[in-house]
């Protein structure tokens, strides 16, 4: 029988959300020494089993899901400069980001808005003029392109690797990786203890869970039910000539209103166009183990569909990998205290890891001052029973 370990903090799922707040507090606790967190998480970040590998992930800013990301999108770019500059290491690569569309599409519509409402940088071009400027893509007039010279790719693997380094290294916040998390109850006195699945239990005030596709079920235990759906997603690296170098071919999103929505990387490092499927997957249950790439029958044939259609010098299929996204019902993000002094954060919804670096200091302090973020606001649960639903999202 193990004794229960208390801190002031305790934050389970270390991904990028957690540790992202975990990095905050490290840095935000005051010289003391004094120990004020514990982050727990079922394996050691970065890992493949979450939301989190693959390399590189996209940041835009004139944000198709809707204006009232905006702000937190310009918050993170800072944040991700600032590690750069603590780091001394290329984290973010301004690749820009084209956004390919018919100008009917919502999504379009949308980063058009934002742009307009933000006043941010934003290249207006038809399919054609798009093709002239980056040969890499065969378009058609009936397309529509916004540009935005800002936005790229952030080394999402690199960046998780730089935060647990850091955790590991601080006084005052503790990683415990291989510990996961099957149990949650409130004590009477307040705060929460959390149970693992080997009998360690870990107890703190004030608890934050960012543990993606196990959110739901932990929550569950406590009587709280949170509409996340695990959705299986793929995306894989082929060869690609030239015209799709890093500085010659920039970052993509692509709405098609036949073949779905993609999104996309130039070859980085040499690894390949980068290419995979945002709408659609496999629905899982949480814990359900993911068929490997290939395995069904759709991974290879959507993609290689959309590179027939659209990208003339992508070549053969290198590799490929599954990932999961864990969706809300309207694909915006999920962060409320359903429990004084319980904060949630996920439902992700396969867009969550630009936001990451901001996210850490809006759920750090949150978790230290004990007082909502507002600018977190707009993804509370209460716009998906109803009660909410002109949120700051749109
Ligand atoms: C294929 C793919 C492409 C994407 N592309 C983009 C993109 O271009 N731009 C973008 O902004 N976002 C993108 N995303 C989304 C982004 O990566 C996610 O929104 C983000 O990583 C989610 O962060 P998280 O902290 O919720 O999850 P994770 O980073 O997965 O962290 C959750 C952590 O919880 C831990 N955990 C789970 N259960 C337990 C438990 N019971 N006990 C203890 N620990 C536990 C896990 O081990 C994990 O470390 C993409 C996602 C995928 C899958």
């Amino acid at each position: 029988m193990y004794s229960e370990t208390h801190t002031n903090y305790l934050i389970i799922g270390g991904g990028s959300m957690g540790l992202a707040a975990a990095d905050y507090l490290a840095a935000h606790s005051g010289t003391g020494g004094q120990h004020v967190a514990r982050v727990l998480d079922a394996h050691r970040p970065p890992h493949d089993q979450g939301a989190h590998h693959g390399e590189t992930r996209l940041i835009r800013l004139a944000y198709g899901e809707g204006g009232g990301y905006v702000s937190l999108a310009l918050r993170a770019l800072e944040r991700w400069r600032e590690l750069e500059r603590e780091t001394g290491e290329s984290l973010f690569l301004p690749t820009g980001v084209l956004n390919l569309g018919p100008a009917s599409a919502p999504f379009i519509q949308q980063v058009e808005a934002s742009a307009r409402q933000y006043d941010l940088p934003l290249d207006g071009l038809d399919g054609s003029a798009a093709s002239e400027r980056w040969p890499g893509w065969r378009l058609d007039a009936s397309m529509r392109g916004g540009f935005e010279s800002r936005a790229g790719v952030l080394r999402v693997e690199r960046i998780i690797e730089f935060w647990r380094q850091r955790v590991e290294r601080s006084a005052n916040v503790t990683l415990t990786p291989g510990a996961r998390v099957i149990g949650l109850e409130p004590l009477e006195q307040g705060g929460y203890v959390a149970t693992c699945d080997d009998g360690r239990r870990f107890s703190a005030d004030r608890l934050l869970v960012s543990a993606g596709q196990h959110l739901a079920p932990l929550l569950a235990e406590l009587g709280i039910e949170l509409p996340l759906t695990r959705v299986r997603k793929t995306f894989a690296w082929f060869e690609a000539d030239e015209r799709y170098a890093t500085g010659r071919f920039p970052g993509f999103s692509l709405t098609d209103e036949a073949l779905g929505t993609y999104y996309g990387f130039p070859d980085i490092d040499g690894a390949g166009f980068k290419i995979g499927r945002h709408d659609s997957g496999q629905s899982l249950a949480s814990g359900e183990t993911m068929a490997p790439f290939g395995e069904h029958p759709e991974d290879i044939a959507e993609l290689q569909q959309v590179i027939d259609r659209y990208l003339p010098g992508v070549g053969a299929l290198r590799h490929g990998t599954v990932c999961q996204y864990i969706r809300t019902p309207d694909e915006h993000f999920l962060i409320d205290e359903p429990l004084p002094g319980l904060i949630v954060a996920g439902g992700f919804s396969g867009h969550g890891f630009k936001f990451a670096s901001a996210m850490g200091e809006s759920l750090g302090r949150w978790l230290a001052s004990g007082r909502a973020a507002p600018e977190l606001a707009g993804f509370g649960m209460s716009r998906l029973s109803g009660r909410d639903s002109q949120g700051p999202l749109s």
